[in-house]
């Protein structure tokens, strides 16, 4: 089994009398910034004039432009999104990033893919958060923490590892436990969890569902709590439990139909979709489109979510939610965090 770390494993002194640039005031930015703080390390808030500096100077931190904030820092933690980090890098980081300073990252795309080459007299790791920015948050406050990845790119101290941990430990990762991986694990997996499973397998598994009840004459309100509302039930149970817990809870009858009916969903075509799906990932193909897909500023991708918006599962879910006060309020919060 792969080597998990906890607090007891790690020497957060790494970070002590040190200053970390958190670039970016957003989903993860708030929450390793204030975590930071209220671990002891001393964090400047690296932004633009907008709504995230307004934000992170309401609650009290010393916020400076991109350039300002990587000038001051022995470690850059840059949480910007991904797509934006390759210009504010280029412009306001790389000239800041001198011999023995940390980049670091919560995703390894832009270095894995080659958006990013930073100089060879730094240290390069990420830090990544296996949740949305408000759960790391969220459970920091419990005592908690929301489990982490850590991977080590470039080693220019013969520290980096030891300050991943220490980061990790200090944003609250290492009391759930946090794993050590590579940048191209890190990215690749990523990627292919959130298409292929999280968001985009299951995104078509629902509208499919819904599509084919509606078809064959049933209510849409129906069909939406049966095949996306009820979702949550069961992810619940297997985030408890895994797959045992979850057919524990459910109706022997629920069960054998899930015994016989998966296969013919998830066919031998569909896990050879997947083994497509990552190939793409692994080659590269993917991270291409989606880089030129951004600088012809997004076409396809604004079609599509015009459109994906109008589909008769989203208009009676929103019908629907109106009438839950409960399901609103909380998915209105889950919306704005839950990126991967
Ligand atoms: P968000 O979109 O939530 O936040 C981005 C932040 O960057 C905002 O504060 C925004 O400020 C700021 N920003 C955008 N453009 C600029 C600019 N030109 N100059 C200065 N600041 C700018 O990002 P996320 O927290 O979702 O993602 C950050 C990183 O964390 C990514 O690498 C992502 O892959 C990774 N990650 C995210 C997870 C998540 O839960 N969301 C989970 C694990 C990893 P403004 O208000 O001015 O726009
Ligand atoms: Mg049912
Ligand atoms: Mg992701």
């Amino acid at each position: 089994m792969a080597k998990v770390y906890y607090n007891g494993d790690v020497n957060e002194g790494l970070l002590q009398g040190k200053t970390v640039a958190i670039i970016g005031y957003g989903s993860q930015g708030h929450a390793h910034a204030l975590n930071l703080r209220e671990s002891g390390v001393q964090v400047v808030v690296g932004l633009r004039q907008g709504k995230s500096w307004d934000k992170a100077a309401e609650d009290g931190f010393d916020v400076q432009t991109v350039r300002d904030a990587s000038a001051q820092a022995d470690l850059i933690m840059i949480l910007l999104p991904d797509e934006h980090q390759p210009t504010i890098y280029k412009n306001e980081i790389e000239p800041e990033l001198t011999e023995g300073k940390a980049l670091v990252f919560a995703h390894g795309f832009n270095i894995h893919f080659n958006q990013i080459v930073p100089p060879s007299n730094v240290d390069v790791f990420l830090v990544a958060p296996k949740g949305p920015g408000h759960l790391v948050r969220r459970t920091f406050e419990e005592g908690a923490g929301v489990p982490g990845l850590i991977a080590v790119f470039q080693d220019a101290t013969g520290q980096a590892k030891d300050t991943a941990l220490a980061y990790a430990k200090q944003i609250g990762a290492a009391r759930a436990g946090v794993l050590e991986t590579t940048f191209k694990e890190e990215t690749e997996t990523d990627l292919f969890g959130e298409q292929a499973v999280l968001c985009g397998g299951t995104a078509a598994l629902v509208k499919a569902g819904f599509e084919t009840l509606t078809e064959a004459g049933y209510q849409p309100e129906v069909a939406y709590f049966e095949c996306l509302h009820e979702l949550k039930l069961i992810v619940d149970l297997m985030y408890e439990g895994g797959l045992e817990t979850m057919r524990y809870s459910i109706s022997d009858t629920a069960q054998w139909g899930d015994f016989q009916a998966g296969p013919r969903i998830v066919t031998d075509e569909t896990k050879k979709a997947m083994k497509g799906i990552l190939s793409d990932i692994q080659t590269g193909k993917f991270a291409k489109g989606w880089i030129l897909e951004n600088q012809a500023n997004r076409p396809e991708y604004t079609a599509i979510n015009e459109a994906e918006k109008n589909h008769p599962i989203e208009v009676v879910g929103r019908e629907l939610r109106e009438m839950m006060p409960f399901v609103k309020g909380k998915s209105k919060g889950v919306v704005g965090s839950a990126k991967n």
